[in-house]
């Protein structure tokens, strides 16, 4: 029999049930034992929705991070945080949230560094390692839930993140090779797999996922040693790669003296028959073939072709499973109410990728004819999207292509455009200007909301927002600002306010993912061929830009950023799709030209995060993505100016493509990293104008005018002081008014100093 199992559930809950026990109880409106008891329900209700399953992932719930849960049991700890008072709960929440400013002994915690599990949009806590790092097993999380399940009548899987992942997620603090630690690592792990088996499991999931990222030697080997010492262990061991194809790391792979491996069939399915070659003949090969990243009902009776030979040479020994953890993905699409039903229709969450499971084992086990009407239904649904006019609009895939070559490219060079743009529209040296949104209040909240429920009239909504757009302009006014911005109050959401207004986009109501922590997204679900039925920002830029006699700058989001915080369709390859966002953009982008706007800014926030894991696939991705952000920005004449904004600080490695972008300022994050970022500009002469961000708008806390001063100057040592934009690290939009405005007053009096000074 073909056995199934699921590699991970979202720990979230149907109705985000984690998310509002996280937040009272960070509170202090319930106590520590009830979140323990909302974590037990979460964990039973999941075990229940994956009934179906032969094997039980245990151990994936986590209540923040479940990188920060295995930091735990390995007894490493954040030292900062050992020496905290407290509950382990307590200790727990601090590493992982931090806290502003300093504890009331005075003492600063900050919350663990956090940054992007691989290439989703989930963020774990990362590891701290340095030459003293020690472990000490602290197995009673896991142990605890193993027995839970046990008596929920559940087949325990527990999963664990492998040895050699561990240290690749974390960071060195102090330059020591991170490989060092592996012999100090292992004795933990041995230990933890053999309580694991005295609780008579006999299948650990280890996560090994760094398998299919560029490793070199040292760590090839790591591999080796770290599971032939494991070998002695009494558990079986299912090493579970995902989020991309193993390449050069494949032989390895199958090779180590493990029970199974897991491969992502989704993302690599070229090598699931060089592995089945591969693999040793003792060895269980579990398949993931339905996408646990992506929202789409699978293709059943497509899988069944390729997997039934696969299925008759190894028989019992082929396991299946989603790609990957169902942690990427929404719970249940039957919630939804107000989804289109055909829409709805093609869609598969995380409880319906394990029915698609379900089907595709009693197929092989029973042959096709025991689920013979699931297959039936499963094709005419795969039918039905195939030919839908919904997602195909013969017209938009005409006028990509009828895109020509000049599409992406501006009339004239930054060196000669910058003259025309410097007679239209007249600023001082180091101007200043803000990222575009500005705090959203309550009330603010509150209107969009009423809207929506139809309880605001479109005309006093519109008052509304005018009311608003006007405070915002005339407090730019009065700070002195040069280049204002109309605020983005009528906005959500910065892809799901443009997704609304496109063609081709669906939205749920309870398709939430967890970004970090009790943090969710509700990522739009991009079904169709994209296009643009009118203007969607062009009435409120004009109405600001009507209050003022400063230049207002245009704000829209960019068409790889739409791109990559959405569930995208996968019926055509991503390129295509942002080349279809990008037309729909461009149009955007000459209306409010045409509108008189002389600024406009795309923003490109999510432009890295799209980067593929391997090297060698980076060039060609970046190609495609700055190609999609010329097509939108550069349909424009020399006088009018293009911003773009990217919000993170790792940019050397992609300096010369965001040169490509070749939009005339760029502001991106700096203020964190002390301007570490400008390093990438030693080596690299960035041609066009730039805003490094003067300050972190994360902290409440005000800047001190001389810091950021200080900041411009440093900046100046690399780039020309007249190419020098000054303004905050992003979006202002979490910030109260009380905060923004003498923020944003010590910015421009840093801005007059630096004016002065160069004089
Ligand atoms: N214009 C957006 C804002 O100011 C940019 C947000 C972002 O970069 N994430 O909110
Ligand atoms: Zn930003």
């Amino acid at each position: 029999m073909v056995i199934t199992h699921s590699l991970g559930f979202p720990r979230i809950g149907t109705r985000r049930e984690l998310k509002h026990a996280l937040e009272t109880y960070w509170q202090g409106s319930i106590p520590e034992e009830q979140l323990e008891r909302e974590g037990e329900a979460l964990r039973r209700k999941n075990w229940g929705l994956q009934d179906g399953l032969d094997l039980a992932p245990v151990g994936d719930f986590s209540f923040y991070d479940h990188v920060l849960d295995m930091s735990v049991t390995l007894g490493h700890f954040p030292d900062r945080a050992g020496l905290a008072e407290g509950s382990i709960t307590d200790r727990y929440f601090r590493v992982a949230r931090g806290r502003s400013g300093n504890d009331d002994r005075g003492c600063e915690i900050h919350a663990g560094e956090m940054t992007k599990w691989f290439d989703t949009n989930y963020h774990y806590i990362v590891p701290e390692f340095h030459s003293e790092t020690g472990f000490s097993l602290n197995p009673e999380r896991l142990v605890a839930q193993i027995r839970e399940a046990r008596k929920q009548g559940v087949a325990p899987k527990p999963v664990i993140i492998g040895p050699v992942t561990y240290l690749w997620l974390g960071k060195s603090k102090d330059d020591t090779d991170k490989l060092s630690l592996l012999d100090r690592l292992l004795p933990v792990y041995a230990e933890l797999l053999d309580r694991i088996t005295a609780e008579g499991v006999e299948w650990v999931q280890i996560d090994e996922p760094a398998l299919v990222t560029d490793l070199d030697a040292d760590w090839r080997h790591a591999f080796n040693v770290a599971y032939h010492s494991l070998k002695t262990s009494q558990a079986k061991l299912l090493v579970t790669t995902y989020f991309g194809d193993l390449r050069e790391n494949l032989q390895l792979a199958c090779e180590l003296p493990v029970s199974g491996l897991h491969l992502d069939a989704i993302s690599a399915p070229e090598e699931v028959a060089r592995i089945v070659d591969w693999l040793t003949p003792l060895k269980v090969l579990s398949l993931g073939i339905v996408d646990g990243r992506n929202i789409w009902r699978t293709d059943l009776g497509r899988t069944l072709d390729w997997l039934e030979p696969v299925h008759d040479r190894l028989g019992d020994r082929l396991w299946l499973a989603p790609s990957c953890s169902l942690l990427h993905v929404p719970v249940d699409v039957d919630l939804e109410q107000k989804l289109d039903a055909d829409i709805k229709g093609w869609l598969a969450f995380a409880v319906q990728k394990l029915d698609e499971l379900s089907v595709l084992a009693r197929a092989l086990n029973s042959g096709r004819t025991a689920v013979n009407d699931k297959l039936t239904e499963n094709a005419r649904v795969i039918q039905s999207r195939q030919v839908s006019s919904r997602v195909h609009n013969p017209a938009i895939a005409r006028a990509v292509d009828s895109l020509g070559s000049h599409a992406g490219h501006r009339r004239s060079p930054h060196s000669e455009r910058v003259h025309a743009q410097r007679r239209h529209t007249v600023l001082p040296a180091f101007p200043t200007t803000t990222i575009g949104s500005f705090p959203q209040t309550t009330d603010i909240r509150l209107a969009r909301q009423q809207f929506r429920k139809g309880e605001l009239t479109d005309t006093a909504y519109v008052a509304r927002i005018r009311e608003e757009i006007a405070y915002c302009v005339d407090q730019q006014e009065e700070l002195g600002l040069d280049v204002l911005v109309h605020g983005e109050a009528e906005r959500n959401d910065m892809v799901e306010y443009f997704g609304e207004q496109l063609d081709g986009y669906a939205f749920s109501q309870f398709g939430w993912v967890q970004s970090y922590g009790s943090r969710c997204v509700k990522p739009p679900i991009l079904y169709g061929d994209i296009s643009r039925p009118k203007a969607m920002t062009v009435e409120w830029i004009r109405y600001a830009q009507s209050l003022t006699g400063k230049p207002l700058k245009g704000m829209l989001t960019g068409p790889v950023t739409m791109l990559n915080w959405s569930f995208v369709r996968d019926d055509q390859p991503r390129k295509d799709t942002a080349q279809q966002l990008a037309l729909a953009i461009r149009g955007e982008v000459l209306d409010l030209e045409k509108a008189g706007v002389k600024i406009i800014q795309i923003d490109e926030a999510a432009l890295r995060e799209g980067l593929p894991l391997r090297r060698s696939d980076r060039a060609d991705y970046l190609d495609w993505a700055v190609h999609a952000f010329r097509v939108a920005a550069n349909g424009v004449r020399d006088e009018t100016q293009i911003h773009t904004h990217m919000c993170y600080s790792e940019f050397n490695d992609i300096i010369d493509s965001i040169a490509r972008m070749d939009a005339d300022v760029i502001t991106i994050e700096t203020s964190r990293s002390h301007m570490e970022l400008l390093d990438a500009f030693r080596g690299f002469e960035y041609p066009n104008d730039i805003g490094p961000g003067v300050y972190d708008i994360h902290s409440p806390n005000i800047p001190d005018k001389q810091d950021m001063v200080g900041l411009i100057r440093k900046a100046a040592e690399r780039i020309p002081s007249g190419r020098l934009w000054v303004n905050p690290d992003c979006g202002l939009k979490t910030r109260k008014w009380e905060e923004v405005v003498p923020a944003l007053r010590a910015m421009v009096q840093a801005a007059g100093e630096l004016r002065q000074a160069a004089q």
